[in-house]
C-alpha cells in the first residue's frame, strides 16, 4: 500500500470525531498519516459542540433538580450560581478531552500539524509555513461553521462557539432558529437564569422530529417560561450604550436582549481549501458531493462527516471516517448503513428518536398504529413539578415491526439507546410486549403500552 513518492499515504484536512477515527484506523492498518488542525484537535464535538454542551446541560438542570429536592426533604437554604466556575470547568475538561485526542493519534504514529492546509493538487497540498506536502490520499473533515444571517448588526450576534466563553451570564437572551442548538441553549440559558426567546422563521421548530413529541416541548417550554415567537425574523441588531442589543424584527414586535445568538444551521468549511479549483464538485451550500465511497469528483479526495452535509452527527462522521479508513486502506470494503440512526434533543425536557415519526409512517407504510404513554414521571410527582413526559411507539400495521420511538421526558437520550436497538433489529410490538417491565422506571413505559 504504501508509496514512498509520496510523503504520506493519507493526508486528513481536519481533526474532528471522523477525521481523528479515519487517521487512527488507516494508521493501524499500517499507512502513514498526517493530519492538519488549524485550531483545536477535537473539532466541533469535544471542543465547542456536543461535549461542552452537554456538560452546561448538566450544569443548568442543577436549577430544577434543587427546586424539587425540597420535597425529598432537602433544607437547601440557599443556592447562587457561580457562571465562571462553570464555564471554566467546563473548557477545562475540553481541554482534558483535547489532550487524550491528541494522545490517541500519537500513538497511532500519525503526525499531528498544528496549522491550516490547502488542497494544491490531487495529491498536493500546501500548508501555512509554505511547504508542499503530498499524499496518495487526501480526507477531507473540516467539519462545519454556524450560519449567520446577512443583516446589518450581525457583529453583535453570538453562535454556539461564543457560548462556551461568555464573560457573564446574560439576563435576557433571544435566540434565531429552531432546530436542535436553539432548543438546546435555550434550555441551558433558561434554567441559568435567563429570560429566553426563541425567533423562528417558521412554525415549525424541530422539523423531523415527531409532531406530537415537538409540541409537547414547545408546551412544556412555554409553561416554563421561554418564549416563542413564530413566523418572524430579524431586520437588524442595534448596539446600545448600555451594552444591550435592540433586535429590530420583523413579523413581530422588536425585542431586547443583552445576547443574541444565531442557530440557524450549519455551513461545510469548504471555501478556501482550492476545493473548486481542483474540479472537486461542491453542492449549493458548498458541501462535498461524494458517492458510497466518500469519493469526491477527484478520485484521490474523499470527505466524510459535516462538510459533507448529509447527517450532521458526531457518530455518523465517526463511522464514515471508519468506513473509509477500512475501504481504502484495510481491504475491508465496506458503506455505512443510514437507516434508523437515533438522535437526541438535549431540550429541558431533552428528546430521543429513532425511526419514522407517525405521519412520515403514514406517508411511507400506509397502515400503521400508534401507542403513546402520556405520564407524569415518579420523581416529579413527589416533586410536586407539574411536568409530564410522552412517549410514542409507531408500528406498521402489516408485519407488526416497531419503525420508530420518540420520548420527551427525563433522561430519554438514555432510555432511547436501548430501544433504537430493538427498532435497527427489527423487533415487532409483540417482542416489546413479551419483554418484562423494569418497575419501576420510567423507561418500563416502552413495554407497557398498549
Ligand atoms: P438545525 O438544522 O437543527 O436547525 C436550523 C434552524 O434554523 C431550523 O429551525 C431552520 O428552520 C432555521 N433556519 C435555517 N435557515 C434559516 C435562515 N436563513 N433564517 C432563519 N432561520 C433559519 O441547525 P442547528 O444550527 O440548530 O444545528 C446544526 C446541526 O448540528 C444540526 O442539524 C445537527 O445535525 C447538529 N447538532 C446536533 C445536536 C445533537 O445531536 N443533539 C446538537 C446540536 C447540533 P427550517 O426548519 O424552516 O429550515
Amino acid at each position: 500500500m504504501t508509496d514512498t513518492s509520496y510523503d504520506y499515504d493519507l493526508f486528513v484536512l481536519g481533526a474532528g470525531s471522523g477525521g481523528v477515527r479515519a487517521a487512527r484506523i488507516a494508521a493501524g492498518h499500517g499507512a502513514r498519516v498526517a493530519v492538519a488542525e488549524e485550531h483545536r484537535v477535537g473539532g466541533t464535538c469535544v471542543i465547542r459542540g456536543c461535549v461542552p454542551k452537554k456538560l452546561l446541560v448538566y450544569g443548568a438542570h442543577f436549577a430544577e433538580d434543587l427546586d424539587d429536592a425540597a420535597m425529598f426533604g432537602w433544607d437547601i437554604p440557599s443556592r447562587r450560581f457561580d457562571w465562571p466556575v462553570l464555564r471554566d470547568n467546563v473548557m477545562a475538561e475540553v481541554g482534558r478531552l483535547e489532550g487524550l485526542y491528541g494522545e490517541t493519534l500519537a500513538n497511532h504514529q500519525v503526525t499531528v500539524l498544528k496549522t491550516r492546509a490547502v488542497v494544491t493538487g490531487p495529491q498536493s497540498l500546501r500548508i501555512a509555513d509554505g511547504r508542499t506536502v503530498t499524499a496518495g490520499k487526501i480526507l477531507l473533515s473540516p467539519g462545519a461553521r454556524p450560519a449567520l444571517p446577512d443583516i446589518p448588526g450581525v457583529e453583535h450576534a453570538i453562535t454556539s462557539n461564543d457560548v462556551f466563553e461568555l464573560e457573564e451570564m446574560p439576563k435576557r437572551v433571544v435566540i434565531a432558529g429552531g432546530g436542535y442548538i436553539a432548543n438546546e441553549f435555550a434550555g441551558v440559558f433558561h434554567q441559568l437564569g435567563a429570560h429566553v426567546t426563541i425567533v423562528n422563521r417558521s412554525d415549525t421548530i424541530l422539523r423531523g422530529y415527531d409532531e406530537q413529541i415537538v409540541d409537547r416541548l414547545v408546551k412544556t417550554s412555554l409553561a416554563k417560561g421561554i418564549d416563542f415567537r413564530f413566523n418572524a425574523g430579524f431586520d437588524s441588531l442595534e448596539k446600545r450604550e448600555d451594552g444591550s442589543i435592540l433586535c429590530k424584527m420583523k413579523g413581530c414586535d422588536d425585542i431586547e436582549a443583552d445576547q443574541v445568538l444565531f442557530a440557524i444551521g450549519r455551513i461545510p468549511n469548504t471555501e478556501g481549501l482550492g476545493l473548486e479549483e481542483l474540479g472537486v464538485e461542491l453542492t449549493e451550500r458548498g458541501a462535498v458531493k461524494v458517492d458510497e465511497q466518500y469519493r469526491s469528483t477527484v478520485p484521490s479526495i474523499f470527505a466524510v462527516g459535516d462538510v459533507t452535509d448529509r447527517i450532521q452527527l458526531t457518530p455518523v462522521a465517526i463511522r464514515e471516517g471508519h468506513a473509509f479508513a477500512d475501504t481504502q486502506f484495510g481491504d475491508k470494503p465496506c458503506t455505512v448503513d443510514y437507516d434508523n440512526i437515533p438522535s437526541a434533543v438535549f431540550s429541558h425536557p431533552p428528546i430521543g428518536s429513532v425511526g419514522l415519526t407517525e405521519s412520515q409512517a403514514k406517508n411511507k407504510l400506509g397502515v400503521i398504529r400508534t401507542y403513546t404513554s402520556d405520564f407524569r414521571p415518579m420523581k416529579y410527582v413527589l416533586a410536586g413539578r407539574n411536568e409530564r413526559a410522552l412517549y410514542k411507539i409507531v408500528v406498521d400495521e402489516g408485519s407488526d415491526k416497531v419503525v420508530g420511538v420518540h420520548l420527551i421526558g427525563p433522561d430519554a437520550p438514555e432510555i432511547l439507546q436501548g430501544a433504537a436497538v430493538a427498532v435497527k433489529a427489527g423487533l415487532t410490538k409483540a417482542d416489546f410486549d413479551a419483554t418484562f417491565a423494569l418497575h419501576p422506571t420510567m423507561a418500563e413505559e416502552l413495554v407497557l403500552m398498549r
